[in-house]
């Protein structure tokens, strides 16, 4: 999609601290870092939200999973991590991309308020 911000990460026309690719998937940190591991992980195909992304590319959706928990091994949280998907504006979304937060590292404190 041409304009859309994580669309031209995936191309690579806006640079990304890169952390993680796969065949469907690219994981970047985030750059305003809610925890000390914040990890974007999205398609690299544009759907606007998780739920669009599950009806139209249910494969590409376990990807963004197992990405996220590939990640989190890595940075050494294989056991403590919390995934997000923020859906619509009223839920704080801001990228009409698909992407899973991955965020470890901190207290997560529940509820997230
Ligand atoms: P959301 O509010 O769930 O839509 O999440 C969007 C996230 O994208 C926020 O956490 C932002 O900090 C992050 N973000 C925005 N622009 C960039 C960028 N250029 N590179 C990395 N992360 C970004
Ligand atoms: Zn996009």
């Amino acid at each position: 999609m041409d304009d859309c911000l994580f669309c031209k990460i995936v191309s690579g026309d806006i640079p990304a601290e890169v952390v993680h690719t796969t065949e469907r998937t690219v994981a970047f940190r985030d750059l305003n870092p809610q925890a000390p591991t914040h990890v974007l992980v999205v398609p690299r195909d544009h759907y606007a939200n998780a739920a669009a992304l599950a009806a139209g590319d249910p494969e590409a959706s376990a990807e963004l999973v197992r990405t996220a928990a590939a990640v989190a091994a890595a940075e050494g949280y294989a056991d403590d991590y919390r995934l997000v998907f923020n859906t619509g504006a009223g839920a704080g979304q801001t990228v009409f991309h698909t992407h899973l937060h991955l965020l470890a590292g901190r207290d997560l404190g529940w509820p997230p308020g």
